[in-house]
């Protein structure tokens, strides 16, 4: 076979079904980013892939690259399948949605080492019964803010998005991308300060360190994370939880 061999580590967002034995693979990797792969004839009884190419698994992948855009799978290894976060629903269905996200959010074909370690951690976490928050939406938007920021699309929480004023910041514009004083942008919502803060400390502290707020404010706190990617990332992600 012509052609180049990539080796890299990589978790899989999503796994189709294809013809009639195949699996078609998408991939978040460490060596070259969003990747797409195919598995021939893993559906058969007998494949020595096994069931390892299914969403959430971290895998060791031995990749052919010919002219295809496809690469193709070559060899596999597991890494870690979580078996814990998929025993769960809310752990399942939170680590769905952190897949879609970083398949939404980060779709090029570049290396993102905090990108990838992120997911990497919040499946660990999700994956660990000791941690009962993990699936819990103060977890799943902490996630959501830290994607974004690694991603670059960061909103702006220290002064006015629009003047860089620091004061009497009540508003939050995705158009503008962050936060606003109500008098500098008309399309803005209102931001409270327990909303405010939920970010800051969000991005600031470890992922496992989430911080807690109110419900009103985790909707705020949502919707200005959803607004600022869907102005600049234009990128439309499903709810958080
Ligand atoms: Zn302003």
């Amino acid at each position: 076979m012509a052609g180049k061999t990539l080796k890299t580590e990589a978790v899989v967002l999503r796994s189709i079904r294809y013809g009639e034995a195949d699996r078609i693979l998408h991939l978040y990797s460490t060596a070259r980013g969003r990747i797409n792969a195919i598995a021939k004839g893993v559906r058969r009884p007998k494949s020595r892939f096994g069931g390892r190419l299914e969403p959430f698994f971290r895998l060791d992948l031995l990749l052919h690259e010919g002219r295809s855009e496809l690469l193709t799978v070559t060899n596999v290894s597991t890494l870690d399948g979580y078996p814990r976060l998929r025993s769960s629903g809310p752990a399942l269905t939170a680590g769905a949605r952190a897949c879609d996200a970083v398949l939404r959010l980060l779709d090029s074909a570049e290396p993102n080492p905090p990108a990838y370690n992120l997911l990497c951690r919040y499946l660990s976490m999700l994956d660990d019964s000791a941690l009962p928050r993990a699936a819990a939406i103060e977890t799943a938007l902490s996630f959501r803010l830290k994607l974004a920021l690694a991603a670059g699309f960061s909103p702006e929480l220290t002064s006015c998005a629009r003047c860089g004023e620091a004061e009497h910041l009540t508003g939050f514009s995705g158009a503008a991308g962050g936060v606003v004083r109500a008098a500098c942008e008309a399309g803005s919502f209102e931001l409270s300060e327990e909303a405010h803060r939920f970010m800051v400390e969000a991005i600031a502290r470890p992922l496992a360190e989430a911080p807690e707020a109110g419900d009103g404010a985790l909707r705020q706190a949502e919707r200005a994370v959803s607004e600022t990617l869907e102005h600049h990332a234009h990128v439309h992600l499903r709810a958080a939880a």
